[in-house]
């Protein structure tokens, strides 16, 4: 089993090592970038960096970019106007540094995109880099979207969100991915912090949908390819 985006906690990483997952751990400061250097020395994990758009006006892209030059992806990063106040323009300005940086490094891209789907997209078509969807969860441009994406990593609220349901749906399977967020973000979407169970119970829920068997890890083997 796979968790294809995850942010750092002890929590995680204990169940982590007994179900020998493979995943991506996602980190957005140099302070967390050395946090998660130890936790590399006990576990095995990819790595994504990234100004995510919520510090889009607190960090750096100087200062984080030697960090963004090591690893292995970019990200999250993205567009956001409804989970945090920051200046639009300002996340606009760092949003496309990282891109065109992905896109000169050729490494593949973690995407937050809230509320912004429109806004984002033609820097999507700009910067040709592969795509990593994070949680989409907006009821429009899917479409659009599935032509500039790669892979989507289905969030925990799939089979009581509308929207998230839709994207497993309408998304072909060879492009969809597991997910936590994390177990904040487990806590958040599901009301508990069973991080094992989210992650049995989104892949019940896309194969119900799909109505067939799919080989997720098979898909994030394709990804890890990429990288
Ligand atoms: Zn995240």
């Amino acid at each position: 089993m796979h968790d294809a985006h995850f942010h750092i906690s002890d929590e995680l990483f204990k169940d982590f090592q007994l179900y020998s997952l493979k995943g991506i751990c996602n980190i957005s400061s140099i302070e967390e970038y050395h946090k998660v250097q130890n936790y590399l020395k006990q576990y095995s994990f990819c790595t994504s960096i990234g100004i995510h758009p919520w510090k889009a006006d607190s960090i750096d892209f100087k200062e984080m970019e030697p960090y963004l030059r090591k690893a292995q992806f970019i990200g999250e990063i993205g567009l956001d106007n409804t989970w945090c106040d920051v200046d639009t323009k300002i996340q606009m300005d760092v949003f496309e540094k990282q891109l065109k940086l992905a896109n000169q490094l050729k490494k593949p891209v973690i995407l937050h995109i809230k509320g912004m789907e429109k806004e984002a997209l033609p820097l999507l078509k700009k910067y040709e880099n592969c795509y990593v969807s994070h949680w989409y969860s907006c009821m429009d441009h899917l479409e659009e979207y599935d032509e500039v994406i790669d892979y989507f990593t289905i969030g925990p609220s799939v089979g009581k969100d509308e929207a998230v349901t839709r994207v497993a749906k309408k998304i072909d399977a060879s492009k969809l991915l597991i997910e936590s967020d994390g177990i904040s973000a487990i806590e958040w979407a599901t009301g508990s912090k069973e991080y094992i169970p989210t992650l049995f119970h989104s892949i019940q829920m896309i194969q119900a949908i799909k109505g067939k068997e799919i080989d997720f890890d098979l898909n994030f083997e394709q990804l890890l390819k990429r990288a």
